[in-house]
C-alpha cells in the first residue's frame, strides 16, 4: 500500500509500505478514507520527541471503512465505517472502566514504532486497529467524516482541555472555578480552536485567545473570543487590566513549549487552574515548586482520554450543537502528504489543519 511515512529529521515520504493484515483475533482492517494531520506528529517530524523508527507510518488520526474482521471481534462487521481515538482501548482494565482510556495498560498510540515495536499509523491506504470492539465507534448517521476524525482526537481534546480548566462539565457538574468565569486559551493552533468551541459550550464566560499567527487569531475573534498577538500586545498588562488585576480563572494551554506556559502562569490569578494539553518535550518546565505554592497552583496535564470523550460528544456533533469542521483548511490527496507536512509545519498557505484522502 501507499503511505506517508517517517523517514527522519523533517523528512517524511509518499512511500511504499507493507499492507497490514489481521495480528491478533481481536483486530480489523480499516480501508482508510480521511486521515488527519496533528501538531503531535510535528513533534517526532522535528525529533523533539525521539525513537520513532524510520519507516514507521505516520499520523493517528483516521476514519475509514471495515474490511477485515478478526475472529474474536463481535461488535463490527465488514462494511461498518467507523472512526477511533488516536490510542486503542481494551474497554476491561481499570483505567478504560474509570474513562482514563488515554492510560488503557494495553493501549497503544498510533504511528509510534520503536525498535520494532508499536502500532502503524493511520496516513496510509490500509491500517489495523488492535482491540478493536474497546477501541473503535460507528460513525453516526449525520456525523462527516471531517467532523468524526476531530472526535477521534483534538476535539475531544479541546473538551478535555476546558473540562480539566473547570470551565464547565458536559455532564453539568462544574468543578471549580464557576461558570461565566474569566480564561485565557495560549495557543490557537487546531487543538486551541477546539478549546473555544469547548469552552464556550461549557459556558465561559471572557475568553482570552494568545497566539501570534494573524489567521489564526482572526479566526478566534470570529468565533467569539478576545484576541492577544503575544509579540505584539502587552498580554499580562490587558489581562490583569480586565480581572482587577488578578489575572484569569483558569487558563488552557494548547501549545506544548515553555514559553506558553511561563506566560500561562503570569496571566492567571493565584488559586487558579493551569490545564495543559500541549505535549511538552523542553527538558525544564515553565513554572517551579515554588510558583506552584505561591500561586495555590492546581495543575492538570495529559492525554486525552479520547475514547470517553467521544462516545459523549458525537451526539453533540451529530445534533450540530458542535461544528467543528471550519478548521480543516486543506483537503488534499494522501500523495501530496509531504506538501501536506511542509505547509502545516510552516503554517503556510493559511494552513490550520489538512486532512488527506488516500
Ligand atoms: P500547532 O503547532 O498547529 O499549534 C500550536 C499553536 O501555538 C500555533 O498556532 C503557534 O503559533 C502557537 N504558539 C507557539 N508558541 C506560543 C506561545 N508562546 N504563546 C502562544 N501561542 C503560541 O499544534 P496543534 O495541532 O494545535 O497542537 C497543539 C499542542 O497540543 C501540541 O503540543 C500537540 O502535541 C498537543 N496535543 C495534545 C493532545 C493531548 O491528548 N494532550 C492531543 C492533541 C494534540
Ligand atoms: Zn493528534
Amino acid at each position: 500500500m501507499k503511505a506517508i511515512t517517517f523517514e527522519g529529521k523533517r523528512s517524511v515520504a509518499y512511500s511504499g509500505a507493507d499492507d497490514p493484515g489481521l495480528e491478533q483475533p481481536t483486530d480489523v482492517i480499516v480501508r482508510v478514507q480521511a486521515a488527519g494531520i496533528c501538531g503531535s506528529d510535528l513533534h517526532p517530524y522535528h525529533e523533539r520527541e525521539k525513537g520513532l523508527d524510520h519507516g514507521t507510518v505516520m499520523g493517528h488520526e483516521f476514519v475509514g471503512e471495515i474490511i477485515e474482521v478478526g475472529v474474536a471481534v463481535e461488535h463490527f462487521a465488514v462494511g461498518d465505517v467507523v472512526f477511533s481515538p488516536f490510542t486503542t482501548n481494551c474497554d476491561a482494565c481499570f483505567y478504560c472502566r474509570s474513562g482514563l482510556t488515554s492510560r488503557c495498560t494495553s493501549g497503544q498510540l498510533f504511528g509510534w514504532v520503536h525498535e520494532g515495536a508499536g502500532l502503524h499509523g493511520g496516513q496510509a491506504e490500509y491500517v489495523r486497529v488492535p482491540l478493536a470492539d474497546g477501541t473503535l465507534m460507528r460513525v453516526p448517521e449525520g456525523v462527516s467524516a471531517a467532523a468524526a476524525l476531530l472526535l477521534g482526537d483534538i476535539l475531544s481534546t479541546g473538551f478535555f482541555c476546558a473540562e480539566q480548566a473547570g470551565v464547565g462539565s458536559l455532564d453539568g457538574n462544574s468543578p471549580m472555578p464557576a461558570p461565566g468565569g474569566t480564561y485565557a486559551i495560549v495557543g490557537c493552533g487546531p487543538v486551541g480552536m477546539m478549546t473555544i468551541l469547548a469552552a464556550h459550550y461549557l459556558g465561559a464566560g471572557e475568553l482570552f485567545v494568545i497566539d501570534t499567527i494573524p489567521e489564526r487569531l482572526a479566526t478566534a475573534k470570529k468565533l467569539g473570543a478576545v484576541v492577544l498577538d503575544y509579540e505584539v500586545d502587552p498580554v499580562v498588562e490587558v489581562v490583569r487590566d480586565a480581572t482587577e488585576g488578578r489575572g484569569v480563572d483558569a487558563v488552557m494551554e494548547v501549545v506544548g513549549a515553555r514559553p506558553a506556559t511561563e506566560l500561562a502562569i503570569e496571566i492567571l490569578r493565584p488559586g487558579g487552574v493551569l490545564s495543559s494539553v500541549g505535549v511538552h518535550t523542553d527538558e525544564r518546565f515553565g513554572f517551579t515548586a515554588l510558583d506552584a505554592y505561591d500561586k495555590n497552583l492546581t495543575f492538570r496535564a495529559g492525554r486525552c482520554p479520547a475514547r470517553y470523550y467521544m462516545e459523549r460528544l458525537a451526539p453533540l456533533v451529530r445534533d450540530k450543537k458542535i461544528e467543528p469542521e471550519f478548521v480543516f483548511s486543506h483537503r488534499i490527496p494522501l500523495s501530496e502528504g509531504v506538501r501536506g507536512y511542509e505547509i502545516f509545519d510552516k503554517k503556510l498557505d493559511g494552513c490550520t489543519k489538512v486532512l488527506l484522502e488516500p
